[in-house]
């Protein structure tokens, strides 16, 4: 399975990524996760990541399509793959066509989770990750089992882009520069829309019936 998710900022990619990852047994490449990963460990890529990523703005195409690139060639992506927060412009959809078709291989879904805008800052706002295992909660329609601790254990901390101002510029960025990412896969045909509202276990009904089933148990 070649698949890519969209979807604006908290509408609940990371969310569905993990849980289609783990059913269908393929790797979950989120370029957000391996940004985040790269700033953590103070490496070059993370050091030029920060400051568009502060200020809720995209990190440049060529940078990202190197870091996808890269990824895909791993042997775990072999039998497929999920992306999650890539592509989030139409020539990184047209680079990662031409990196899959490099390898003889082509996406084979898309699937927009859609939400109301009215709801996205809210959920964006309320969202809070495990440092540790990287669970994703929503302090009210997920909640964790305390404000601070993951059932793992793990410290629960909020995305320094999750802050009110940043999410706001991150969703006209979407508006801007992402949106027209689905009309590409629409007129390629293989765009389906999902509602995303309600849990995450209704979204993720929604999810497999949009992909007819597939691995389903
Ligand atoms: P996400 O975790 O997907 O919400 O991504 C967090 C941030 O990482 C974004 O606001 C961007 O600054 C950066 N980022 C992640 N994926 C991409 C991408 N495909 N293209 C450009 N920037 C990205």
């Amino acid at each position: 399975m070649m698949l890519v998710l969209l979807g604006a900022p908290g509408a609940g990619k990371g969310t569905q990524a993990r849980r289609l990852a783990l059913r269908h047994g393929i790797p979950q490449i989120s370029t957000g996760d391996i940004l985040r990963e790269a700033r953590s460990a103070g490496t070059p890529l993370g050091l030029l990541a920060r400051s568009f990523m502060d200020a809720g703005q995209l990190v440049p195409d060529e940078v990202v399509v190197g870091i996808v690139r890269e990824r895909l060639h791993s042997p775990d992506a072999k039998p497929g793959f999920l992306l999650d927060g890539f592509p989030r412009t139409v020539p990184q959809a047209e680079a990662l066509d031409g990196a899959l078709a490099e390898q003889g291989r082509g996406i084979e879904h898309a699937v927009k989770i859609e939400v109301p805008k009215e709801d996205l800052v809210e959920r964006s706002v309320g969202r809070r990750t495990c440092a540790t295992c990287g669970r994703i909660y929503h302090l009210r329609y997920s909640p964790p089992p305390s404000p601070e601790a993951c059932e793992c254990g793990g410290a629960l901390v909020q995305r320094a882009d999750d802050q009110e101002d940043v999410v706001r510029e991150r969703l006209e960025v979407f508006e801007r520069q992402t949106r027209p990412v689905s009309a590409y896969y629409e007129a390629r045909g293989i765009l389906r829309r999902i509602d995303g509202s309600g849990t995450p276990e209704e979204v993720g009904r929604r999810m497999e019936e949009a992909l007819g089933g597939e691995g389903r148990a």
